[in-house]
């Protein structure tokens, strides 16, 4: 049993206990010291005057494609064309059985250097090559690559992505958004070896339990992934607990194909569950927006228009809907396919989730709150949304509106997005509260939320996004015994250990 410090249980029915008792894997009693008699055999954890509160869920998370980071070649910091030349070879070298030569981490806040297929086509490497955005929505791949992926001068753009183009109409290699969905896929696949890429997935989770995260959602796992989740938990080798959110292996597309007749949300355990699948309503770098700047018209990108079918044919098969917005049209595009889910079939709970609510307004907040949404946000987005944004605002929208939302009612739930931005939770929240860039930018303050709040946000509000807030996010009798040790005595609070299933798992130097 634990005592010796506050005890946070995010349960409004518990406020303030001064005992939290656990047998085996379960929180058995929450409460006043007199438990102690009634559980003498139990051992104690002196918490030394440290907090309390159930394990962080990461609501947002890639962890089967950030795992495999270490075997792909790293360009964050490529600057220029010898840089980018020398990273492909290394790459190719560390890597000759791949079918692709596949790099990530161009973009974000990183050197401004835009890199194109000629750049690539200079490494003179034979087989195809794919440099990945950091956002995971574009790309730019070699001449081969367009080659392999049959696209031509005549080709045309897919609905919601885009083929960039030389003045002389030859592509010029960035793929934007959909149109970099079969790269992406295809240069993944000689990565799908399950043993070699559970190890890898262990490792990665083993990380995330430094920063006090016991459970991640898995926002676009394909069908190879959730297997390799499946095979980790049936060994005993999956570090957290990981709730899976069906996508193909082709990113960014709605189409589910054979996924829709398999395992439904909610099936599983507590080691792995299925989640609500991964739609899409816009971009990620071609976020749909229609807004206004100092009383101009802004006009940018589109939405995905196969979303409403797609969003229908799986809440039928059994399946929640989670739903990637970051435009405010793509958030009202993501509002009407939730309507019109629930106008089919009825209006039981549906806890439809918007993954980003990048730009939202306050219409948008109390549609999403009629419907009983879910925003599973990023307070980390501060950081590259406001270096990416210079300071500008809208006059009619807000970006990352956690207060507006939450104000409006609507739950949110904290999340990282990893690989795509970095995922210590403690980190994100410290963002999210201060909205302030490492830059100087004071990033739209009044949507500013306390660091309280995103520790519920972290806990609560993810194990509600995930419907497991029965089995976690709360100190209760019946849930997970998951823990996080925060210790706030110093300038920032910072996590000193983490505890899954009544075990210490992580305990700071
Ligand atoms: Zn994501």
């Amino acid at each position: 049993m634990f005592s010796g410090g506050p005890i946070s249980t995010m349960d409004a029915s518990t406020p303030g206990p001064e005992v939290v008792v656990v047998q085996g894997e379960t929180i058995v009693a929450v409460g006043a010291r007199a438990l102690l008699e009634r559980y003498p055999d139990t051992p104690t954890v002196d918490l030394a005057g440290r907090t309390l509160l159930p394990g962080f869920i990461d609501a947002h998370n890639h962890l089967s494609i950030a795992a495999l980071h270490p075997r792909f070649g790293e360009a964050t910091a490529v600057a220029d064309r010898d840089a980018l030349v020398a990273a492909v070879r290394a790459q190719a070298a560390a890597e000759p059985e791949a079918d692709w030569v596949r790099l990530w981490g161009w973009g974000q806040n990183g050197p401004g250097y835009a890199p194109l297929r000629a750049d690539l086509d200079a490494a003179e490497i034979d087989r195809p090559i794919v440099l990945a955005h950091s956002s995971l929505h574009q790309c730019v791949v070699s001449s081969a690559a367009l080659d392999r992926l049959g696209i031509g001068r005549s080709t045309p753009d897919p609905q919601g992505g885009e083929i960039a183009h030389d003045p002389d109409g030859t592509p010029n290699g960035l793929l934007v958004e959909r149109a970099w969905s079969d790269a992406h896929a295809q240069s993944m696949a000689a990565y799908a070896d399950p043993d070699r890429w559970a190890d890898h997935v262990a490792t990665r989770a083993r990380l995330l339990l430094r920063d006090g995260v016991v459970a991640v959602h898995d926002a676009a796992c394909s069908p190879q992934a959730e297997a390799v989740y499946h095979r980790l938990a049936r060994t005993g080798d999956l570090p957290v607990s990981v709730l899976v959110m069906p996508h193909s292996a082709r990113l960014l597309t709605n189409d589910l194909g054979g996924r829709l007749d398999g395992a439904t949300t909610g099936d599983g355990d507590h080691r792995v569950r299925v989640g609500p699948v991964k739609l899409f309503a816009d971009g990620g770098i071609a976020i749909a927006l229609d807004v206004h700047v100092g009383g101009r018209r802004m006009r940018y990108g589109s939405v995905m228009d196969d979303l409403g079918g797609a969003a229908l044919r799986a809440a039928r098969a059994g399946f929640r809907i989670a739903v990637h917005a970051m435009g405010n049209l793509g958030v009202d595009h993501a509002t009407t396919a939730f309507t019109r889910v629930r106008q089919a079939l009825g209006d039981g709970d549906h806890r439809f989730r918007l993954e980003h609510a990048g730009v939202t307004t306050p219409a948008s907040w109390r549609a999403l709150a009629d419907l009983d949404a879910v925003a599973v946000v990023q307070p980390g987005f501060v950081e590259h949304v406001g270096i990416q944004s210079g300071g500008v605002v809208f006059d009619d929208a807000h970006w990352l509106a956690f207060s507006g939302l939450a104000d409006a009612g609507v739950v949110i739930a904290g999340s990282s997005d990893d690989p795509c931005a970095p995922y210590p939770p403690l980190w994100c929240a410290r963002l999210g509260e201060s909205r302030a860039t490492s830059s100087g930018i004071s990033f739209e303050p009044d949507q500013r939320v306390d660091l309280d709040d995103w520790l519920r946000a972290y806990t609560l509000g993810a194990a509600f996004a995930g419907g497991q807030e029965h089995e976690r996010g709360r100190l209760a009798p019946g849930l997970r015994a998951d823990f996080v040790v925060l210790d706030r005595g110093g300038p920032e609070p910072r996590v000193a250990q983490t505890w899954i299933a009544g075990q210490l798992v992580h305990d700071a130097p």
